[in-house]
């Protein structure tokens, strides 16, 4: 089992192992599967200060071999975690299959941060799959998670992307990878639902108290901490949710093991962008049904939040019944809690300061029209704000002349016009990860050029300011093939 060290100072790492000292049934010591010739893709150097770690004393060949989890560094105990999860609504086991979590390093402000190995190779958790995850898969995750995290929307990231210098076999034989995800953790509603199956209360508290020690403390004072932590979780997944909305993102696989105690987003397989505006939308190959489509993603949100609830219940209350009684009254909230929280979202994208009656029907208006005549999300707002990024004969249409009309009226309410301009500017975007530019980045990037790549991650990094030049990365692509993305890859 023993891998050789590293130099830990060299990079900086500092970690901590509090998740593996957890009862044993929550996790499997598991080491990374070493490969043939890792080589370095990519480096966040971004995050990397922000992780307060050190990269220029190491050679690419070194760094090649700590994020391919050739080496292990000092104080890393590498564990992979069980969980399990509803998977498009039916229960199954599940666990980390092709990831490892090495340690949990803690940065200079005391900031604590799980670092994993995505694609790590087999675990006890594997079930049939190879442990094992592909290049194009592992960038995408790179440049979508970092493009959210510059959108200010609450997620994992990414430190580095390396080749294995294998091959894994998918539809195609493709170039494997292994991505270093950094998180606030990787505790799920799933984890809570794999412990709460088990039915041992005393296991349950155990990654109860870890949570909220670990996340969200201030319920230590808490009467009812069970209670508090079900409705701290569903105002976090509210704000989380609504974010994406704001932004046009379909997550494309909610299911609840892919829901994050910490609120951040996390699993990156079948994401993308919405371009014209249609609530349907569902880029994701495998869901049929449409249950994870754009308009159903607050729906999912308190579906999984009830499954959590559920978890709970014996930590709510000894009286069962009165335990589901106090966690139905609480989920029930979801949906005027949501329905505020979006009006407001939808607000500030239309510019508009406090609040009046008209405002809802005006926001409805506008989303009906954008769904009839077929326009682009992002850019119609871009539109609103002044910048003409599509010369579409579709902001000559009468009908939406006249909601502009109305839009005008709303605003003039206020004196100010740079005020409600400069709300805009902050939460609408000016550039999103086209679905066209995401994969022409990433077809380069088989083929071992990596400009576009980095070139794409540049203008993703500051979204909300006005570049010159971007045209062709803010344009949809007019294509009548349906964008399609794909799972488990
Ligand atoms: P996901 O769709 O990424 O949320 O993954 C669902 C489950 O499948 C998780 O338990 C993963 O660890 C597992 N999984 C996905 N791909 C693989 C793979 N190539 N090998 C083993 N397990 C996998
Ligand atoms: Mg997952």
């Amino acid at each position: 089992m023993d891998k050789p060290n590293i130099n830990t100072n060299k990079i900086n790492w500092n970690f901590d192992n509090t998740y593996s000292k957890l009862p044993k049934s929550f996790l499997s010591e598991t080491l990374p599967v070493s490969v043939k010739s890792p080589q370095l893709i990519i480096l966040n150097h971004n995050l990397s200060k922000k992780l307060n770690l050190n990269f220029s004393d190491s050679s690419n060949e070194d760094l090649a071999q700590t994020f391919s989890g050739n080496l292990l560094p000092e104080g890393s105990k590498s564990i992979s975690q069980a969980y399990a999860g509803h998977q498009f609504g039916h229960f199954t086991m599940l666990g980390d299959g092709r990831a490892v979590l090495i340690g949990e390093h803690i940065s200079k402000k005391d900031e604590r941060f799980d670092i994993q190995f995505k694609g790590s190779g087999k675990t006890p958790f594997s079930r049939n799959g190879d442990g094992r995850a592909a290049l194009g898969p592992m960038l995408r995750e790179y440049i979508l998670s970092e493009a959210m995290y510059n959108l200010n929307i609450p997620t994992t990231r990414s430190l580095a992307v390396v080749k294995t210098g294998e091959n894994v076999i998918r539809e195609n034989i493709l170039p494997g990878a292994i991505l270093t995800r950094v998180a606030s953790s990787h505790i799920r509603v799933g984890t809570f639902q794999y412990i709460a199956a088990k039915q041992n209360k005393k296991e349950l508290k155990a990654i109860f108290d870890y949570t909220i020690n670990r996340h969200y403390p201030i319920i230590k004072q808490s009467k009812n901490q069970a209670l508090d932590l079900l409705k701290t979780l569903i105002d976090k997944q509210i704000d989380l949710v609504i974010n994406w909305m704001r932004i046009g993102f379909v997550h494309g696989v909610m299911n609840t093991d892919n829901m994050a105690i910490s609120g951040e987003t996390i699993d990156y397989g079948p994401c993308a962008f919405m371009d014209t505006y249609d609530p349907k939308t569902v880029f994701s190959s495998i869901d049929q049904m449409g249950r994870y489509a754009f308009c159903n993603q607050p729906i999912i949100t308190k579906w999984n939040l009830a499954r959590f609830a559920e978890c709970l219940i014996p930590l709510i209350d000894a009286n069962q019944n009165k335990a589901i009684g106090l966690a139905t009254e609480i989920i029930n909230s979801f949906e005027k809690k949501y329905e505020e929280k979006w009006l407001e979202m939808m607000r500030n994208k239309l510019g508009f300061i406090g609040t009046t009656e008209k405002d809802r029907s005006l926001i409805l208006d506008l989303l009906t029209l954008m769904h009839q005549k077929k326009m682009d999300y992002t850019n119609t707002f871009c539109h609103l704000m002044n910048l003409e990024i599509q010369k579409d004969i579709i902001y000559k249409d009468n009908d939406f002349q006249i909601w502009k009309k109305r839009w005008r009226e709303r605003l003039s309410a206020n004196q100010n016009p740079e005020e409600h301009m400069k709300l805009m500017r902050s939460v609408n975007p000016i550039v999103i990860p086209r679905n066209h530019k995401v994969e022409e980045a990433l077809n380069k990037a088989d083929h071992d050029n990596l400009e576009s790549i980095i070139k794409l991650l540049k203008i993703l990094s500051t979204p909300y300011t006005k570049q010159k030049d971007i045209i062709e990365y803010q344009l949809p692509l007019i294509s009548n093939k349906k964008y399609q993305t794909f799972c488990g890859t």
